[in-house]
């Protein structure tokens, strides 16, 4: 009786396993499957997982678009929570955050801007582009609760505080 390769696991159904994960396309005609190998639990788990992960939110997932095994119309659909695209040709554009989206002609995929403001220190040439998470708002002191953010009297240590009521 076979068991699970992972699991050591007897008493499962199986399941067909792709050593390369379907996701990456079909390898005609060897299509790299095993057998009585892996239990349907223990593969239904690491597709959950890993290959999702794998699949839609690292490189290898933005590879699928440029050899067309994902169409590029399902690039708005990446979920970009471990993956971060960033322009990196030199020009007034490096640094600024992109998504991937569809081109005109639906075939390819092209990056487009995500909503973002960019700054220049006095004297620099490169922008410097933060995103909306990264506009924190300030810390609230835990002791007055005054939020920094209405400080008249900055430079009184870490929380800046505003004038004091009642006292
Ligand atoms: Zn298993």
């Amino acid at each position: 009786m076979p068991s699970c390769i992972y699991s050591r696991r007897e008493d499962q159904e199986f399941d067909r396993e792709h050593v390369i994960p379907q996701a990456y396309g079909n390898f005609e005609p060897k299509a790299f499957i095993l057998y009585d190998t892996v239990c349907k639990d223990c593969n239904n788990y690491f597709g959950r997982t890993l290959d999702f992960a794998l699949s839609r939110d690292s490189t290898e997932a933005l590879l699928r678009f440029r050899y067309g095994t994902k169409p590029a119309s399902e690039a708005r659909h990446l979920p970009y929570s471990k993956l971060e695209l960033k322009i990196a040709q030199p020009g007034p554009w490096f640094g600024a955050t992109v998504v991937l989206e569809a081109d005109r002609t639906g075939k390819a995929v092209e990056p487009v801007p995500v909503a973002q403001a960019a700054f220049r220190w006095k004297g620099a040439q490169d922008w410097n582009y933060l995103v909306e998470q990264e506009f924190q708002p300030r810390r609230s002191c835990a002791v007055c609760q005054s939020n920094s953010r209405n400080s008249r009297n900055p430079g009184n240590g870490p929380y800046d505080h505003g004038p004091r009521t009642g006292s």
